[in-house]
């Protein structure tokens, strides 16, 4: 949970700075690949009866590569827009919830470990980024 006091959010809004685990905001393993803390930066303000959470979102993603089935990492920044309904009962907003959500929908089931990825070979498995296979 990432908790903005509502009360906080002064007219010049206020600034959210923390670096997480991500089990404090609920992603597990099998969830999402994370080899680092989460580093969460958001600016709040109150907009009328909304609050706006301008967010970005930083940790060093675990990926497979869907063509050469390398392991690699990579430190990616997203960044999210989150809007919540103000109601007068609204004592807080939990901007935690909606990373966990948007990290799990927009972690990418394909991608690959450089554009140029030359891949496996498909005859004797070779990772042709490595060496060079004598297949034809
Ligand atoms: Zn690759
Ligand atoms: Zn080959």
């Amino acid at each position: 949970m990432i908790k903005v006091l509502v009360r906080d959010i002064t007219s010049k809004g206020v600034a959210v700075d923390q670096t997480i685990p991500k089990e404090s905001i609920g992603l597990s393993d099998e969830e999402i690949d994370l080899r680092s803390p989460i580093s969460v930066k958001a600016h709040v303000t109150k907009a009328g009866d909304m609050i706006l959470a301008e967010t970005t979102v930083t940790a060093d993603f675990g990926f497979f590569c869907s063509r050469c089935l390398e392991e690699f990492h990579s430190v990616e920044s997203h960044d999210y827009d989150f809007n919540f309904e103000l109601t007068p009962t609204t004592e807080y907003i939990d901007i935690g919830e909606e990373i966990r959500q948007e990290m799990i929908l927009s972690n990418p089931a394909r991608i690959l470990c450089k554009d140029d990825c030359k891949g496996i070979c498909a005859k004797c498995g070779t990772n042709l980024n490595i060496t060079q296979c004598t297949c034809t």
